[in-house]
């Protein structure tokens, strides 16, 4: 197998990128940017993961971790409701009752607390991040400054929503709960029964075409020397002369750095470095309505309710749901979406007639804290984590790319960043 070194070309510094997602590629745009010589791995097409079906949002508010108080009352409903807020395959309860034990323990109140403000300084500068990443890329259309709508049918669902509201209050969150006629005036093809209150956050932005935006990043990183290798990453060897290889089933090369950017797949490097993480992934799935040729709707909302969304991507309208445990190998199970298909026709008049032209699942990188692993490995100097970004993977991912590309470059740190760091675990 031959061994490449690609740490050497004109004295500038080579990083590996491991994962061509959302966070890879902007992590790779951040570097290259700086003059990094960036070789992204990844067996799949640049953004084709996880990255490409999520719901769009760049959600600026997004200060609530998915664990809250209480979390540990719902988890019999994972089990036996197949339409509560998140599913647990039987199959899968003992491999992922680690996580889950974490999990229940980021719930408690003083977890939450301090989770949120480690989400917050992430969230706030989120869009400010992706428009760095737009402007350098040419992706400025591609993100629009739209907001972020969740709408509720019945006062105890908003009144659900009391903690997310104290803390985007806390945390200085621009937004406003809105009557039904507001709602109305944002969405007026929402079919006006569907809701009786609205919460804004209009500083969030949206992404319709979320492959497009990462094959922009890395189509600019590509214009700055990035280069794609399209192969299997296989192990991560940090070796004596304060290199790192990367090995796949092709090719070893040596670079100066490695980011590790392999989304929910991530957990098995950090292995093979020393560091241990706990990582497991949250599924999520969509169905995508046929385009009506109708803007149907402005932006995406959300129904806490019914735990989905409807989402106006580039080829239709998109109902986002599903937080399902059940490891990285099970087989799809599309039951749960197509049970909300009614529903979203039911709230999307406009939907009535349009057919299913696409089914997706795809792998949330959920740690149980809801905080991303972005850092230097304890273990080895030029090894750097970005992962784990969980729900808020489009959201973060240019933040991560700018604050990983600081900490090769052994910037200050902007603000504390070891809440995000993998020796936390
Ligand atoms: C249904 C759903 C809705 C969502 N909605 C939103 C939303 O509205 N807003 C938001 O911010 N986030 C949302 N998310 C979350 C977001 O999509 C993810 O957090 C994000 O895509 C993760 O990006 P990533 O780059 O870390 O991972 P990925 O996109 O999974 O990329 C990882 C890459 O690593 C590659 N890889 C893995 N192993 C190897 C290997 N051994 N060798 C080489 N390459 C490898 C994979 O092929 C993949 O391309 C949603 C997620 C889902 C599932």
């Amino acid at each position: 197998m031959p061994l490449t070194s690609t740490n050497s070309t004109g004295g500038q510094r080579s990083v590996a990128v491991v994962g061509a997602g959302v966070v890879g590629a902007a992590t790779a745009l951040a570097l290259a940017q700086r003059g990094y010589l960036v070789t992204v791995f990844d067996h799949g097409e640049v953004g084709a993961g996880t990255s490409s079906g999520n719901a769009g949002g760049i959600v600026t508010g997004a200060v609530t971790p998915t664990a809250t108080p209480g979390v540990l009352r719902s988890i019999p409903s994972y089990i036996f409701d197949p339409h509560g807020a998140a599913v647990l395959r039987p199959s899968y309860f003992f491999q992922v009752l680690p996580w889950l034990l974490r999990f229940i323990a980021a719930g408690r109140p003083a977890r939450v607390a301090s989770i949120a403000q480690a989400l917050a300084p992430l969230v706030a500068s989120a869009m400010q991040a992706h428009l760095a990443l737009a402007e350098l890329s040419g992706a400025r259309e591609l993100i629009r400054p739209v907001g972020w709508l969740k709408v509720y049918k019945s006062e105890a669902g908003f009144a659900d929503s009391a903690l997310e509201r104290e803390l985007m209050a806390q945390h200085g969150v621009n937004f406003s709960v809105l009557s039904a006629t507001e709602v109305a005036d944002l969405e007026p093809k929402l079919e006006r029964n569907a809701y009786t209150r609205g919460l804004f956050q209009p500083d969030s932005g949206f992404v319709n075409y979320p492959t497009a935006l990462t094959q922009v990043y890395f189509e600019a990183a590509r214009q700055r020397q990035a280069q794609l290798v399209r192969e299997s990453v296989l192990e991560i060897r940090p070796d004596a002369s304060e290199d790192v290889s990367i090995r796949t089933s092709l090719s070893t090369r040596q670079f100066h750095c490695v980011v590790i950017a392999a989304g929910a797949w991530s957990g098995q490097f950090a292995k093979q470095i020393g560091d241990s993480v706990s990582l497991d992934t949250e599924r999520g799935y969509h169905i995508s309505f046929a385009s009506t040729g109708d803007a149907l709707l402005r932006r995406p909302v959300c129904f806490p309710e019914k735990h989905c969304v409807l989402s106006p991507m580039h080829d239709g309208i998109a109902l986002v749901s599903g937080d399902e445990l059940a490891g990285l190998t099970a087989p799809p199970d599309y039951r749960r979406i197509r049970a909300l298909a009614p529903f979203a026709r039911s709230v999307l008049p406009g939907l009535a007639k349009q057919t299913i032209q696409r089914e997706w699942m795809g792998y949330r990188p959920s740690t149980p804290d809801s905080l991303p692993v972005i850092g230097r490995s304890p273990k080895r100097k030029n090894v750097f984590y970005a992962f784990g970004h969980g729900h808020l993977g489009l959201t973060l991912s240019a933040i991560t790319a700018q604050l990983i590309a600081g900490l090769l470059s052994n910037d200050p740190d902007p603000y504390d960043l070891s809440a995000y760091a993998i020796n936390r675990f």
